[in-house]
């Protein structure tokens, strides 16, 4: 059984990699997202365990030192983690799996799992991030100028990423996460061409 990708997005706050991501399971309903633990105060609307497992900094910590993150990392003053065991038990079923996360969190991912897939969403430009933080109005001001800050040091260290998107239009944006998806998926190491040799065939 081939083992699943491990798809690791990230991008400045208002880049649209949330939307990205919901749209792109909705279309890949088979694709196993990683819900993440916050010690971050649930926004309105949000749900228990499925936008995130909300629990406090002690819990957060236990789970640290019970080395039950894959990453974790500190993101405008609160902690942000994703839970090891679901994801690679979805990897070794073959399930592909898709993490949203910061670029420390990335960082920490590309240095203990180096097969990943790592793709970065850009902004069309900084006044329009900046607009979409505000129209979002979950955050206060001085948040968002923390988060304006973040941005222009995320898009300046994005280098290092396989994929940069550009998300000036969502359906575009999928569209190229899609063709990474499917571009990876035809990597020599993930193709069992070998079964051909021996006779047997090769199914998509
Ligand atoms: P928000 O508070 O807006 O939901 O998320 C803030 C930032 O934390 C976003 O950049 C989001 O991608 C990131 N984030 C969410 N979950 C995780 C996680 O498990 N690990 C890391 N490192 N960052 C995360």
């Amino acid at each position: 059984m081939q083992k699943g990708m491990l798809l690791v997005v990230s991008g400045p706050s208002g880049a649209g990699k949330g939307t990205i991501c919901q749209e792109i399971r909705k279309r890949n309903p088979n694709l196993f997202y990683s819900i993440s633990a916050t010690t971050r105060e649930k926004r309105v609307g949000e749900i228990e365990g499925v936008h995130y497992y909300f629990i406090d900094r002690a819990k957060f910590e236990q789970m640290i030192s019970n080395k039950e993150f894959l990453e974790w990392a500190d993101v405008y003053g609160n902690y942000y983690g994703t839970p090891k065991k679901p994801v690679f038990e979805a990897l070794a079923r073959g399930q592909d799996v898709i993490l949203e996360i910061d670029i420390k969190g990335a960082r920490q991912v590309k240095k203990s799992y180096p097969e990943g897939i790592f793709v970065f969403i850009l902004p069309p430009s900084i006044a329009i991030l900046e607009e979409r933080l505000r129209k979002r109005g979950t955050d206060r001001e001085e948040i968002i100028a923390k988060r304006m800050k973040m941005a222009r040091e995320e898009i300046a260290n994005c280098d290092w990423y396989d994929y940069l998107i550009l998300n000036d239009d969502i359906d575009a944006a999928v569209k190229s996460l899609e063709a990474v998806i499917i571009a990876e998926k035809l990597r020599p190491k993930r193709v069992n061409y070998k079964v051909l040799l021996e006779g047997g065939s090769l199914k998509r």
